[in-house]
């Protein structure tokens, strides 16, 4: 049984969430977290709680939709959303800084709002670091969330970020880039593996043409394949931990 730790299910069409969901069932996916990026995308994530049993909610506003869509309030909206019974973290917050993406001052704000929201709700976060690593570390330090589970989403960095997240007490969140970074993988496999666990952040990928191309949460199997390769444990016994890692984490 496999459970994906960070997708955005929440943006598939009706017609390509009903394959996503008999896929993930016929692969063994146990529990998909959709993470909201607006609130109207996160209030979709509950939507789809409620219609399947697999899909659990996040909600949160992803740092580069924070212009979107008016935010008036959204710390109550977000707390009040955070009573439905299948929304079991926050995310998708956290920073990322590109030449289009909101002031980073009032990212940090979203950033540091968000987490409280976490720590008042007693829920896990899931965040994302887009260039913004330092940023990200100085942050979550001076917020001091080790009082609280926490995910990095999406590990891309180096073995100096990945030391610095695991002395904040993150866990690290591994998805489908290292199959093909051989320097990624390295720095992978010196990880501990009681800190990891696994995603697809799975979204409707219209650039592929061919719809059996896209990323879903069946594809954790690959991540799981190549882990037990570059770690070398044997893969029941890793699909056991990666699992009780993330069942830690949200509480279950
Ligand atoms: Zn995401």
């Amino acid at each position: 049984m496999f459970i994906d730790i960070h997708t955005h299910v929440q943006q598939f069409s009706d017609e390509d969430l009903e394959l996503l969901v008999n896929n993930s069932k016929n692969s063994n996916i146990e529990l998909i977290i959709a993470a909201g990026t607006t609130i109207s995308d996160s209030r979709k994530t509950i939507n789809l709680s409620k219609k399947y049993d697999l899909i659990y909610s996040a909600v949160g506003i992803h740092p580069q939709n924070i212009l979107d869509e008016d935010t008036k309030g959204y710390l109550n909206i977000l707390e009040e959303l955070t009573k439905n019974e299948k929304t079991i973290m926050i995310s998708e917050i956290g920073l990322d800084i590109q030449p289009d993406s909101p002031d980073i001052n009032l990212q940090k704000e979203f950033f540091s709002n968000q987490i409280n929201i976490a720590r008042k709700s007693k829920l896990p976060i899931a965040f994302h670091v887009r260039n913004a690593e330092k940023e990200a570390i100085d942050l979550i330090a001076s917020e001091n969330i080790k009082d609280i589970k926490s995910v990095a989403h999406y590990f891309v960095g180096n073995y100096e970020y990945a030391k610095k997240l695991l002395d904040n007490n993150c866990y690290i969140s591994i998805a489908k880039p290292f199959l093909r970074d051989a320097i990624l993988a390295e720095v992978i496999s010196k990880l501990p593996l009681e800190k990891l666990v696994i995603e697809t952040d799975s979204y409707p990928q219209y650039f592929k043409k061919n719809r059996m191309r896209w990323t879903e949460p069946k594809d954790l199997i690959l991540i799981v394949n190549k882990l037990s390769e570059i770690l070398d444990v044997n893969k029941s016994k890793l699909i056991e931990i990666l699992n009780k890692n993330a069942k830690n984490i949200l509480g279950i």
